[in-house]
């Protein structure tokens, strides 16, 4: 068994970076070393941590110690970056948005290709526990086959940051959140897409995105709406999935929410309701005894697992959980979100 213990530099050692720099303390295989940074003050806190702080980026991929270098700088930085880490010989764990755009992220599959260096892209937000209850469910047809997804974030406080208000530095929430969303949701319904028809919001008068609706169709039927707001004092939940015996919604990262199915068909006639000023026997309730409800499940995981997960494609151990082909994807869909969004019109796809 290889038990090396990887050196590691993170680039951009900003909010992400630091979080890196806290997780990666819990994980054996990977020892960060340094760190490099272009703000000052950034530099400060590193040297407090006990990191080696390199003067410029040519240093770090002059190290021949370094094994990986980490890259949590802002979006548009990524493919230069990362292109100069591979052709160095390290390999590479780099932020979401992997890039700026598809033809960027088939210059770097290409160079990892080149090189023989892992290119892997940090989809954390696979390992978000309500995430994986909704795949549970899904995968166990626990509410029957699934036909409609709902996903989404919701804040109120605007756009956090600086670069992130910036169009050249790849900010705005479809890059951002969207990215996380559409990923998992690929994964949801793994057959292709075939149509999206997207609205990007620009509330706060900011040259990016403040907010984004996605509404996609799957081969086969099936359809799913993804949603990113920053505006929205009142949150809707992140989750809310229909399946042909039941529903599941879930509303916030502590997990409230429920699970809701019929165990026997409701063979009696709907009695109608008082609804509203009229009346309705199409939204009345099915009979009790006819429906149970539960909490949705919880599922242990733990995101360490990227890194190792990483270690192990190094070393050709074990399949790699995000895949470049994944992240091509996404890209390439995020695309028809932002052509949808310009047209106004419906991007057919066979992705
Ligand atoms: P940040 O502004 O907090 O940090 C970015 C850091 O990069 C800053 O310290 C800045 O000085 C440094 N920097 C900028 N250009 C650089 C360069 N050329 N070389 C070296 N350092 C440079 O931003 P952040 O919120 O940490 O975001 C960084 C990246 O991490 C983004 O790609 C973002 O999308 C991603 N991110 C991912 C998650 C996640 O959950 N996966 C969460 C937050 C951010």
């Amino acid at each position: 068994m290889n038990n090396k213990i990887y050196s590691l530099v993170i680039v951009g050692y900003g909010g992400m970076g630091s979080q890196h720099g806290r997780k990666l303390e819990e994980v054996s295989r990977i020892k960060v070393t340094g760190v490099y940074d272009i703000k000052e003050v950034r530099q400060a806190e590193a040297r407090t941590k006990g990191y080696k702080v390199y003067e410029d980026y040519q240093a770090v991929l002059d190290d021949p110690s370094v094994d990986i270098i980490l890259i949590a700088t802002p979006n548009d930085s990524h493919h230069p970056i990362t292109l100069q880490a591979l052709h160095a010989g390290k390999h590479v764990i780099c932020e979401k948005p992997a890039m700026m755009n598809s033809q960027e992220v088939k210059d770097v599959m290409s160079a990892s290709e080149e090189t023989g260096k892992v290119f892997m892209v940090h989809q954390n937000r696979r390992w978000d526990e309500d995430y994986l209850a909704i795949k549970k469910l899904v995968d166990e047809k626990e509410l029957g086959d699934v036909f409609y997804v709902e996903t989404r974030v919701h804040g109120s406080r605007g756009i956090p940051g600086d670069w992130r208000h910036d169009l050249k530095h790849g900010g705005g929430m479809l890059l951002d959140w969207g990215v996380h969303l559409l990923d998992r949701l690929l994964i949801l319904f793994p057959e292709k897409v075939t149509s999206v028809y997207a609205k990007l919001s620009y509330i706060l008068g900011h040259e990016v995105d403040d907010g984004v609706k996605v509404y996609l169709t799957f081969e086969g039927g099936r359809t799913a709406l993804m949603e990113v707001g920053t505006t929205n004092f009142i949150t809707l939940p992140l989750w809310y999935v229909t399946g042909l015996n039941g529903a599941a919604v879930i509303e916030d990262w502590d997990m409230n929410g429920k699970v809701a199915k019929w165990d026997q068909a409701d063979t009696s006639d709907a009695v109608p309701i008082v609804a509203g000023a009229g009346l309705t026997k199409t939204m009345a309730p099915r009979a009790e005894n006819t429906v149970s409800e539960y909490p949705v499940p919880r599922v242990e995981c733990d995101v360490r697992d990227f890194y190792y997960n990483f270690i192990d494609t190094i070393e050709n151990t074990a399949e790699r959980i995000v895949t470049n082909e994944e992240v091509l994807r996404i890209m390439t869909l995020m695309e028809a979100v932002f052509e949808s969004d310009k047209t106004g019109e419906v991007v057919h796809l066979n992705l």
